[in-house]
C-alpha cells in the first residue's frame, strides 16, 4: 500500500476509534474487543493438521510440503484457525491497540499447551521491527509470550532474538515473496549461547511459517537444539 494511502488509513482508523469505543467481537458488549467470557467459549482447532507445519492436512505422517522442503523449526502448534471471532480478535490487539486482551488470548494458549503436553526451555516472542513497535506502542507477540509465560512457569526471553532489518508486511505478500523478505531478518543477542536447549517461539498468526522459520535459523545458529512454536492462529 502507497504511504499516503496507509496514513489516510491510519487516521480513519483513529478517528473511528474516538467515535466508535471497542466493542467485543463476539457478543457486542462495550469497553473490550473480546470478554474474558467470550475468550474462553472460542472453540480451539481440531482440524486434522501436519504435526510439522500445522497446515489443514488429513494424509498420514507429514504434509506434502515439509517431505520435499521441511521447514527449520519442529514443528508449529496453533490454538484457533484464523477465521471469524478469533481473526477480529487479532485485527483488534494488532491494529486497534487491543493490548488488553492478549490476556484471555494468552491463557487459551495456556490451556492448549496443557492439553497437548507441550514442553520447552524457554519462549521467545517473534520481534517486530523497532519502528513499527514504536508505531503500534507494543509488540502483540511479546504481549502473547509474557502471558502465556506467566501462565505456564517457563521462562522467557524476551529481548534474545532481534530483528537486523525492516520488512515489508507479510500479509501484502504472495507465498513465495513471503520467504525472501524475512531471509536473515534476525539475529540473535551476542551473549547468548543456547547449546542444548529446545527453545519455543511465540506468534500471533502462521500463515506460511515462513517468518518463525527465519527466527528459528538464528536461534539454531546460537546452538538451539531444537525450535519449535505456538501461535494464536493459523491461517485456514
Ligand atoms: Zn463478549
Ligand atoms: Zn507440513
Amino acid at each position: 500500500m502507497e504511504r499516503g494511502t496507509r496514513f489516510i488509513r491510519h487516521i480513519y482508523r483513529v478517528l473511528l476509534d474516538l467515535v466508535l469505543p471497542p466493542r467485543c467481537v463476539v457478543c457486542g458488549r462495550v469497553e473490550t474487543w473480546l470478554c474474558e467470557a467470550c475468550a474462553q467459549r472460542i472453540p480451539l482447532s481440531d482440524r486434522p493438521v501436519c504435526p510439522r507445519c500445522g497446515d489443514a492436512w488429513e494424509g498420514s505422517g507429514v504434509c506434502t510440503r515439509c517431505r520435499t522442503t521441511p521447514l527449520h523449526l519442529a514443528s508449529i502448534h496453533s490454538v484457533f484457525v484464523y477465521q471469524d471471532a478469533i481473526r477480529d480478535a487479532i485485527h483488534a490487539l494488532k491494529y486497534r491497540g487491543g493490548w488488553e486482551i492478549a490476556r484471555p488470548l494468552a491463557s487459551r494458549m495456556a490451556e492448549a499447551w496443557r492439553t497437548r503436553r507441550l514442553t520447552s526451555d524457554m519462549l521467545v516472542p517473534v520481534p517486530l521491527h523497532i519502528d513499527r513497535e514504536a508505531q503500534r506502542g507494543y509488540n502483540q507477540s511479546q504481549l502473547l509470550a509474557h502471558h502465556l509465560a506467566a501462565q505456564t512457569g517457563l521462562p522467557l526471553a524476551e529481548t534474545l532474538l532481534f530483528r537486523i532489518r525492516a520488512t515489508a508486511s507479510q500479509a501484502r505478500l504472495g507465498p513465495r515473496e513471503r520467504w525472501s523478505n524475512v531471509k536473515d531478518a534476525f539475529t540473535c543477542v551476542e551473549a547468548h549461547d543456547l547449546s542444548g536447549l529446545c527453545v519455543t517461539l511465540v506468534d500471533d498468526v502462521a500463515t506460511t511459517g515462513a517468518t518463525l522459520d527465519a527466527c528459528a535459523v538464528a536461534l539454531l545458529a546460537r546452538g538451539a537444539r531444537m525450535v519449535s512454536a505456538i501461535t494464536l492462529a493459523h491461517a485456514v
